[in-house]
């Protein structure tokens, strides 16, 4: 294992995509990473300097700390198993995942540093405090969340809004209703209503760039690759972050 104040060696799984094409780009300009690895799903991705690797690939990596993981559900496992047979920190934004492989990230809590979340920006997880505080004090008003994304997102509701709807549960009162809308490039809007009789609050979080994801995953990355075994929370990491502008 390298020293503490040495780069955290990196590797990013799903580096092909909308978010991977950000994570990598950003990570040239993290001086605490230095990434080792690009991993794609059926190709290797062909990025200057970077050892690239299929998915299927991923016995052949080189020795890492961290990985980023922004791909897509039938990737979660193997990429999973990589980081526990390596001992590194597994920082996933990956959505749509199901009951099991949710279940397998507290396993893997046990035996190494692990952060997953729907959304890596520090305004939504301040606006899930938020909700859950409306949710709280207003357990009779009707709750809805609307969410819209852009045409080539494939979940539906998107994890943020699922993990809104959790913090309106744990507020109190009854569960939300969801309500989905794919139109355009949009990078990801989120609308939290809670309605009573002849009044309404309107909680809106708008992401105009997918840079806040992929700064908040790296910043994420590079502070839980020294950490203890266990599951942690964005809020934690980013809250000390300055100079959010995407
Ligand atoms: P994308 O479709 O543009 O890219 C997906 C990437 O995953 C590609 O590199 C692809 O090659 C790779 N991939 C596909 N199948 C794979 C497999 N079986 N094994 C390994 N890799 C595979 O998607 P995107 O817009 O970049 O989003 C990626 C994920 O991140 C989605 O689940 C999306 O919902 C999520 N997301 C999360 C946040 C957040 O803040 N948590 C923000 C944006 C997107």
């Amino acid at each position: 294992m390298a020293a503490a104040d040495s780069p955290v060696r990196l590797v990013i799984h799903g580096a092909s995509g909308r978010m991977g094409q950000a994570l990598v780009r950003l990570c040239a300009e993290a001086p605490a990473l230095r990434l080792v690895a690009a991993v794609a799903g059926s190709e290797a991705p062909h990025i200057a300097g970077v050892p690239g690797f299929a998915a299927g690939e991923l016995a052949s990596l080189p020795a890492f700390e961290a990985c980023i993981d922004f791909s897509l559900p039938a990737g979660f496992d193997r990429v999973l198993d990589r980081c526990l047979a390596q001992g590194a920190a597994f920082v996933s934004g990956t959505t749509g995942l199901d009951s099991h492989q949710l279940a397998r990230l507290d396993e893997a809590a046990a035996r190494i540093p692990v952060l997953w979340a729907a959304n890596f920006s520090l305004g939504v997880a301040v606006l899930q405090d938020l909700v859950r505080r409306a949710a709280a004090a207003l357990p009779q008003w009707h709750r809805d969340i609307v969410e819209t994304h852009h045409v080539h997102k494939k979940d539906a509701p998107s994890g943020t809004a699922l993990a809104l709807g959790e913090s309106i549960v744990e507020g109190g009162g009854a569960a939300p209703h969801y309500a989905s809308l794919r139109a355009g490039d949009i990078v990801g809007e989120h609308l939290v209503q809670f309605t009573g009789a002849g009044e309404r609050i309107e909680l809106i979080h708008r992401a105009t760039h997918r840079d806040i994801f992929a700064r908040g995953a790296l910043h994420c990355a590079s502070a839980l690759a020294h950490r203890a075994p266990g599951r942690y929370r964005v809020i934690d990491l980013l809250s000390g972050m300055t100079g959010r502008g995407a």
